[in-house]
């Protein structure tokens, strides 16, 4: 898989993220065969492979809240947690509206405590990118950085990642003043001016970010009507450094370097124009991240997995939770949501396989 597997937008472009409050690579936990009380302990073989009751791939809040509830029903879950692991929240600034933190909270905070939740109860979580996968039978086969992972169940939790625009002078200056990331690189971009591409709440949220550095912020968008939710069209109209530019479409990003301005063109009567600006931000949506699970997994409208029953797939065993089939809510809070009904929907299958034994009380 790409270096989004997880769940995560593609990394920054040649600037660094916010520094992870993510650990490294270590499944040292899992050196002891041992039985538990629910079935066959989580361990590595002799061969350096590792079997486990349930594999979570994804990081995200789908991909961790699994790995909470799956923990405590001691499924001893392995989270195959994609090299920048923690998912999109991770280049999210203010989160607002995630229950529970009524002053809102940074998305990579929001994402440590996930993970540190996760870990409290057993979680194993290991910081590397599957490659690929083999479901035809049971044990369920992944392969992650050289080892070969077992599991009697899986979920798939791998989110969904940004997209781009396509045109060859944005991805010839990407990380020269192009970006797809206002969090990780909003601040080289002190006292400039620069554009955001898109009519979502994604493009609506990093114009309103991006104005705590830039002297001025321009929207532009395709149509004339917006996806984002009006609070956010409302902010960002009301607000005095951003400019909204309805029916604008990039041809092209200008700079030999770095960055240093926009063919634009209107989209209604084709008239092209110059723009000069320093950085350009594109927030135009995502691709949900199934790559892996292609020839395994049904794929649906808009390329996200399609879920039978609840949290289910085609394959007995294999679950989904997330914005790798959520293309309709894509909210931290659905997906956690989300993780949750497929860790219970695991937990109970496994059960009903007699892999675990039938607990009489889960303290979900
Ligand atoms: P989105 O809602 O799908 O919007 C993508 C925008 O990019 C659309 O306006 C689209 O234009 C435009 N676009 C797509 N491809 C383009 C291209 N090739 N060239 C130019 N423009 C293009 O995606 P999003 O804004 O990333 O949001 C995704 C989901 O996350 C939504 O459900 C959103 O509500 C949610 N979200 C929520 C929050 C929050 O609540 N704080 C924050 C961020 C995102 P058209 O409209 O013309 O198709």
């Amino acid at each position: 898989m790409t270096d989004s597997s997880n769940g995560s937008r593609p990394p920054s472009n040649g600037t660094q993220p916010p520094s992870s409050p993510f650990g490294g690579f270590s499944i040292s936990i899992l050196d002891e065969e041992s039985t538990s009380a629910t079935g066959p302990s989580t361990v590595r073989t002799a061969e350096g492979r590792v079997d486990a009751k349930l594999v979570i791939i994804g990081s995200g809040p789908a991909g961790l809240t699994a790995a909470i509830y799956a923990a405590r029903a001691n499924l001893e879950p392995v989270v195959l947690a994609g090299s920048a692991p923690g998912g999109q929240l991770m280049l999210t600034s203010d989160v607002e509206n995630y229950p529970g933190f009524p002053e809102g909270i940074q998305g990579p905070e929001l994402m440590a405590l996930f993970r540190a939740q996760a870990e409290r109860f057993g979680s194993r979580l290991i910081d590397v990118d599957i490659d690929r996968v083999d479901f035809s039978e049971r044990p369920f086969r992944i392969w992650a950085r050289g080892v070969e992972y077992r599991a009697q169940a899986v979920i798939v939790a791998t989110g969904a990642s940004a997209l781009w625009l396509g045109i060859d002078s944005e991805t010839r200056l990407r990380g020269r003043g192009v970006s797809a990331c206002a969090t990780c690189d909003g601040f080289f971009f002190k006292d400039r001016e620069i554009a955001v591409v898109g009519g979502g709440d994604t493009a609506f949220e990093e114009a309103l970010y991006l104005t705590r550095f830039a002297t001025k912020v321009h929207l532009l968008h395709r149509r004339d009507t917006f996806r984002a939710s009006k609070i956010m069209v409302d902010r960002a109209y009301d607000h005095p450094k951003i400019e909204i530019h309805p029916n604008t479409a990039v041809e092209e990003v200008l700079g030999d370097s770095k960055v240093d301005g926009l063919m634009l063109a209107d989209t209604e009567s084709g008239q092209k124009r110059r723009m000069s600006i320093d950085g350009l931000f594109i927030a135009i949506g995502y691709r949900p991240n199934t790559e892996a699970f292609r020839d395994w997994l049904e794929i649906g409208e808009g390329g996200y997995l399609v879920v039978r029953d609840e949290t289910g797939s085609k394959i007995p065993g294999v679950f989904i939770a997330g914005d790798v089939h959520d293309h309709r809510y894509r909210q931290a809070v659905t997906a956690a949501g989300d993780g949750c009904r497929a860790a219970i929907d695991a937990e109970r299958w496994l059960e009903s396989e007699g892999i675990t034994e039938v607990a009489t009380a889960t303290a979900w």
